[in-house]
């Protein structure tokens, strides 16, 4: 919960290039002169993890379909599928948990149900520029949280399913057994 959780390799490979508070170097002063990530680095955090929610969404509708066939080794069932459903719902949950109320309302219908900035301003009765301060500020509150959240922060994306599918692995099924082997896992993406 702390600065130092924050590498300095981390936050300069995600700021943005072109951003005018940091010069790119994912760092400013804060108070007492404190070196605090950027608000970039935690917008850039918060669309790695959005990324991931979409990804995870389409996938869990083909995943609700194909289970409807009986398989065998059902415990596979608490590694990919599994983290696929945790993924969704902490993203969520987490995300209400730390948003005031029209922030949720704003973060729930743009980014949650895909409404773009004319419906939900005429929706939620917030000009544009109300509209684009707030996608700001939820992006970076959010990306904030999703990295420092303990146990198990949704950033970096791919230690949250890792770490997970690690922990949640049943010993391998015996030899000649359909299926065996390791998790499926989603592709692999860099932070940068
Ligand atoms: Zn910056």
């Amino acid at each position: 919960m702390t600065h130092q959780d924050w590498d300095r390799d981390v936050t300069f490979g995600l700021a943005m290039p072109s951003c005018v508070h940091c010069g790119g170097h994912g760092t400013r002063n804060g108070r007492r002169g404190m070196e605090v990530p950027c608000n970039c680095v935690f917008r850039a955090i918060f669309r790695a993890c959005y990324e991931r929610f979409r990804f995870c969404a389409a996938k869990e509708k083909y995943i609700s379909k194909v289970s409807l066939v009986p398989c065998r080794g059902r415990d596979r069932r608490l590694t990919y599928e599994r983290l696929i459903e945790d993924y969704i719902a902490d993203f969520c949950l987490v995300s209400k948990r730390h948003l005031s109320d029209l922030d949720y309302r704003i973060f729930r219908y743009h980014f949650l149900l895909g409404a773009d900035w004319r419906l939900c301003c005429s929706r939620l009765g917030i000009d544009r520029g109300n509209f684009f301060h707030a996608v700001y500020r939820i992006q970076q509150r959010l990306g904030r949280v999703f990295k420092e959240l303990q146990p198990y922060g949704l950033y970096p994306v791919d230690e949250y399913f890792a770490g997970r599918v690690e922990r949640n692995t049943s010993p391998p099924p015996p030899e000649g057994t359909p299926h065996q082997g390791t998790p499926v896992r989603p592709p692999l993406r860099d932070a940068a």
